[in-house]
């Protein structure tokens, strides 16, 4: 059997370059060769062990573009029926579904009591840290416009179609609302452009770093607010002065700061909304006045595990703005399959708005 390279997290911290078998797609599923392979926030909480229990030894990676290699015999069309063929490029939602349980057939919700999000690297795998992904049947995938750069989509990786169910799960925003986003690495900055896309009239972003604030305004926020030396008295005058008494229509947290809550809750403005997308790894209690939830008609909404229709809508949006919007131009770091050790490391120092695992290096 033909074999390709993958990057292995063989168990906590040990991340290795193995050669794997390439497996023929199954009859409904398809193989991909990889263009780029986004390294997400969230891989090196899986590397340090923080994100629980692995199948180990798994192969790294849940955002990959790439184009199709090998189709499955009885496929012809992506899951939205798209005409598919060899050498299209596809973005996929990485998440195995089992389409029989409670939550596939009756919540039709994610994730489902059955998600599988990694496979064993001895077994067919869609990993993406690697030269392919083997798609299993079931795996929804999609068909990238022609003129879409692999860039735009894995830009926001993940962050994307979090940002989309998130604002699905609080109701969505109306043109003329105002949005305040808590945070601007991935989640927050897709929070923004998906603010903005919708017609937002306020867009007001808080966060630390000024490089991360100005990619911000590129994609759409109206005002920016440091969170550096600035109380968080100071930012809720400042946002109200912007928003008008009644406050902000939608208050979104993606700063996976504990510490952002409180001050989120605060922030709701008059029958407001707060959804909460980054607190996974925020582990411990927060004390908040609960009686503003009360006197302010107050709705509040986590949430997390984005859909299908989310990674679809994500695609069709790459595809509306690339041209608009400097997407690509947030992919500042490229790594080689072999390199995958120093991509973690340049995520974990929070030097690089976005790197990708690009296995033509
Ligand atoms: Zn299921
Ligand atoms: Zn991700």
């Amino acid at each position: 059997m033909p074999v390709a390279r993958a990057v292995v997290l063989a168990a906590p911290n040990s991340v290795e370059t193995w050669d794997v078998d390439i497996y023929d797609p199954a009859p409904t599923g398809v193989l991909v060769r990889i263009v780029v392979g986004g390294v997400c926030g969230s891989d090196s909480h899986i590397v340090s062990g923080d994100a629980g229990e692995m199948p180990f030894p798994i192969i790294l990676g849940h955002e990959g573009v790439g184009r199709i290699e090998k189709l499955g015999a009885d496929i012809t069309t992506d899951c939205a029926g798209a005409p598919v063929e060899v050498g299209d490029l596809v973005y996929w939602a990485p998440i195995a579904l089992c389409h029989r349980c409670y939550s596939c057939t009756v919540l039709d919700n994610t994730p489902c009591e059955n998600s599988q999000f990694f496979e064993r690297a001895d077994k067919p795998n869609w990993g993406s840290y690697a030269d392919y992904a083997w798609l299993p049947p079931g795996m929804a995938f999609y068909r990238v416009p022609d003129h879409v750069e692999p860039e735009a989509l894995a830009a926001l990786g993940c962050a994307l179609p979090t940002a989309l169910r998130g604002f699905e799960q609080a109701g969505g925003i109306q043109c003329n609302q105002t949005v305040v986003v808590q945070g601007a690495g991935p989640v927050g900055l897709s929070a923004v452009l998906v603010a903005s896309l919708s017609g937002a009239a306020e867009i007001i972003v808080i966060d630390a770093s000024d490089t991360r604030l100005a990619i911000a305004r590129s994609l759409g926020a109206t005002a920016t607010i440091s969170l550096t030396g600035s109380s968080s008295e100071q930012r809720f005058n400042d946002i109200y002065g912007l928003t008008g008494p009644s406050g902000p229509d939608l208050v979104v947290e993606a700063a996976g700061v504990l510490d952002a809550f409180p001050e989120g809750v605060n922030l709701i403005g008059q029958h407001g909304r707060y959804v909460v997308l980054g607190l996974w790894g925020a582990m411990g209690e927060s004390a908040i006045q609960p009686r503003l939830l009360t006197t302010k008609n107050a709705h509040i909404v986590g949430a997390t595990f984005p859909k299908p229709k989310h990674y679809y809508g994500t695609v069709q949006l790459v595809a509306r703005c690339q041209d608009t919007v400097p997407l690509s131009a947030l992919v500042t770091h490229r790594f080689a399959l072999e390199d995958a050790s120093a991509a973690l490391d340049a995520i974990r120092s929070g030097t690089v708005v976005k790197a990708v695992i690009d296995p033509a290096l």
